[in-house]
């Protein structure tokens, strides 16, 4: 279940690079800048919806979406800080998850994987056993929900929940199921102080059509459990930020891939934990979007 990549050292990352041709996702001259920098342990990136199929020229809605996924591990790699850690989430694979998209996905991931630790969920294009059998080697394997990818990490200023809502591959509703659901709760009561900030590829969604077909109680669990301050997901292609009535900031991050809708950002977003709350910024491909760069301060509901 490799839900965890370690980081890569120098030595390993040029190894690899020279073995697997993952240099090219990354001109030689910024090679130097995935070392040597100071890490910030409060600072988190996020990348979703990549959609690499096994071809890196295959487009889909006239996007190149290895281009853009390389374009963002590039200006991740020249942020003047390494990152504690780097979450991919979900949407991994183009559209069927298949080994030879994770193959792809695998290269393009080397030179992020050079900066940080990357914590992997999965969406509705990916395949959960197509996937652990394309990271043999690298997988920590986590027995937490039997046959699902859930699992927690722990920052200096949150525990973070990364749930597994990959129900059908290629199908679009997502569900977390009765043993996942026990188990978050299970959990979350386990860690009752610290804020606690729940990552997943669906959205919450009333009707269950598009997003978790078990939002009620997903919802009712985010809500309950006070120390739960964000949840974070993807899926929707559209970056939004906004507060759930109970006070939990609720942030949809955008696609590394195309946009369903012409006009809506791709890219990155760069979070940064403070004691009370969180800093979030939409790092998008277009520089010219409004949103781009803007730095907005959420506060933590109180516990
Ligand atoms: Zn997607």
């Amino acid at each position: 279940m490799p839900l965890y990549l370690p980081q890569l050292t120098r030595r390993e990352f040029l190894k690899r690079a020279a073995l697997a041709g993952a240099a090219v996702a990354l001109a030689p001259q910024g090679h130097a800048s995935l070392f040597g920098k100071a890490r910030d342990k409060h600072v988190f990136a996020f990348f979703s919806d990549a959609h690499i199929a096994s071809d890196p020229a295959q487009t889909y809605l006239r996007i190149n979406m290895a281009d853009q996924f390389a374009a963002c591990a590039h200006e991740l790699a020249a942020w003047p800080v390494k990152p504690a850690a780097v979450i991919v989430n979900g949407d991994l694979a183009f559209k069927f998850g298949l080994p030879e998209d994770y193959a792809t996905f695998g290269r393009l991931l080397e030179p992020v994987r050079a900066l940080a630790p990357i914590h992997l969920t999965l969406g509705n294009h990916d395949d959960r056993e197509k996937f652990w059998q394309a990271f043999p080697r690298d997988a920590t394997r986590l027995k937490t929900v039997p046959q699902r990818q859930a699992s927690i990490f722990a920052s200096d200023r949150a525990n973070w929940f990364l749930l597994d809502s990959l129900d059908a591959t290629n199908h679009t509703p997502g569900e977390l199921g009765t043993a996942q659901l026990d188990w978050l709760a299970r959990e979350l009561a386990a860690r009752p102080e610290k804020p606690a900030i729940v990552v997943c590829h669906h959205p919450l969604d009333i009707t269950g059509l598009m997003g978790l077909k078990d939002s009620p109680a997903l919802e009712e669990l985010l809500v309950r459990h006070r120390q739960v301050k964000a949840f974070i997901f993807g899926h929707t292609h559209d970056w939004q930020v906004e507060q759930h009535p109970s006070g939990v900031q609720f942030i949809n991050l955008p696609p590394t891939g195309y946009v369903f809708q012409a006009g809506r950002p791709s890219g990155w977003v760069r979070v940064t934990l403070a004691r009370d709350g969180m800093e979030v910024e939409l790092r998008s491909l277009d520089p010219k979007y409004p949103d781009h760069a803007q730095v907005r301060r959420l506060n933590w509901r109180p516990t």
